[in-house]
């Protein structure tokens, strides 16, 4: 599938559909590793708890439609959300910022699973420039913009220290990135036609020490 392709397909797709496709792909992975061949919606939703009639809409979007009884073929449904998720085509990420967060993500294998390859990664500490991590070689700063004429890289992941996120973020859009990956806590400004996707790990701890403590309150 060419990636306009994809894209029209994807912009048809509600969020949130978007965000349980991964686990229906997850679970069918796992059911394929305990040797299962067939799986009904009923099936996927007693595992992940998401209502049965749900799944089977999402699914719909992905143009995959069980047999009665069996249900889907796994085989099939790996092959069909992998592709429309865009996990078989490999994107290309720089990653800025190579402390333990960003050495923790260069030595992630599991992301090339899910379509990422960060082919290079750029820090100013000298005892990282030069070096590699898991294979991938560590540039200085400096090197971005030489490197990113050779290389066909639109993603950038953002680890780099808090007070330089937006320094960082407008060099990035500067040289020609057109997506960002912002696992700072600091809410990056963007053109409008740059891509943002923020994950910062922290974001989400007050909603859970938020719920934690309701819960505390309500036993
Ligand atoms: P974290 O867990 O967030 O990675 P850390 O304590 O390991 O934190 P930080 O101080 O957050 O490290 O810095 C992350 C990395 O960003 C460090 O390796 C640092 O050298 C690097 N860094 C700092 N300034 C720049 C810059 N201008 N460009 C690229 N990398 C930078």
């Amino acid at each position: 599938m060419s990636q306009e392709d994809l894209l029209k397909k994807m912009s048809n797709v509600p969020e949130p559909t978007l965000r349980r496709l991964p686990w229906y792909l997850s679970n069918a992975k796992l059911l394929k590793q305990r040797g299962e061949r067939y799986v009904s919606s009923t099936q996927i939703s007693k595992e992940i708890n998401i209502d049965s009639s749900q799944i089977a809409k999402d699914l719909s979007y992905v143009h995959i439609s069980g047999r009665t009884r069996v249900g889907y073929e796994i085989d099939q449904l790996i092959d069909v959300l992998e592709d429309f998720l865009g996990f078989t085509k490999i994107h290309k990420a720089f990653l800025f910022g190579v402390g333990n967060l960003g050495g923790a993500l260069l030595q992630d294998s599991g992301l090339s699973q899910f379509g990422l390859e960060i082919v290079a990664a750029f820090d100013i500490n000298p005892l990282l420039v030069g070096t590699r991590m898991n294979g991938i070689p560590i540039y200085s700063t400096d090197e971005f913009e030489q490197r990113l004429a050779e290389c066909q890289v639109q993603i950038g992941v953002l680890t780099v220290p808090i007070e330089i996120a937006q320094q960082i973020t407008d060099r990035m859009v500067q040289g020609g990135l057109r997506a960002i990956w912002n696992f700072t806590p600091f809410r990056i400004r963007v053109p409008e036609e740059i891509v943002v996707q923020n994950t910062s790990l922290y974001a989400h701890l007050a909603l859970m020490f938020n719920r934690l403590t309701a819960y505390n309150q309500s036993e």
